[in-house]
């Protein structure tokens, strides 16, 4: 997966809109509960349907968090662990022939985007069945899984922390992040907001 990433043209902008994508779903799940149950929500914080997305420009991470459903220990080993998903041979296939890499999120592979831009991802995550979990992986296909003993509790929800490679400066400037968002929550019904930490 990442030499296909790497070795093709891409627009590597594309990760946002994958991301802001599953947050969006996440939280559609969450809310589609709460038609039936209104307890899922929880109370507080946890009842606000929306993403934040932080930029720590000193350490070069970006972050993308939702209050939607949130991933247990099985969810993230189930949907994001492995490499041999279902939509990973077409995706392959398809880019192969067609080299467009914008097709990935039809794939069921979107989340993989994120190794354009970053070398090292965490996904720290909360859903009501389960403690806290931390899934961390470098672009080379290994992971490791965690109870989380040590970032501040969710609540509910995800947060992907991407800590950015070298030559993604790009994506560590307000203006570009702002572009991108405008862009990509057009379709979103869930508010997007963006911090950015002072240089
Ligand atoms: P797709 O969105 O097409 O299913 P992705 O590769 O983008 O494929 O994501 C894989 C799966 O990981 C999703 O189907 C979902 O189950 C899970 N996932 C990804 N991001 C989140 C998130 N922010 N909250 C909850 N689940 C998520
Ligand atoms: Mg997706």
């Amino acid at each position: 997966m990442d030499i296909i990433i790497n070795s093709l043209y891409s627009n590597k902008d594309i990760f946002l809109r994958e991301l802001i994508s599953n947050a969006s779903d996440a939280l559609d799940k969450i809310r589609f509960l709460s038609l039936t149950d209104k307890e899922v929500l929880g109370e507080g914080d946890n009842t606000k349907l929306d993403i934040q997305i932080k930029l720590d420009k000193e350490k070069k991470i970006l972050s993308i968090r939702d209050r939607g459903i949130g991933m247990t220990k099985e969810d993230l080993i189930k949907n994001l662990g492995t490499i041999a998903k279902s939509g990973t041979s077409a995706f392959v296939e398809k880019m192969q022939t067609s080299g467009d890499l914008n097709l990935i999120g039809q794939f069921g592979v979107g989340f993989y985007s994120v190794y354009l831009v970053a070398d090292y991802v965490e996904v720290i995550s909360k859903h009501n069945d389960d403690k806290q979990y931390v899934w961390e992986s470098k672009a080379d296909g290994a992971f490791a899984i965690s109870e989380d003993t040590w970032n501040e509790p969710l609540g509910r929800g995800t947060e992907i922390r991407l800590h950015l490679k070298e030559e993604a400066g790009e994506y560590l400037e307000e203006s570009k992040l702002k572009e991108l968002v405008k862009r990509y929550s057009e379709f979103i019904n869930f508010p997007i907001y963006l911090w950015a930490s002072k240089e």
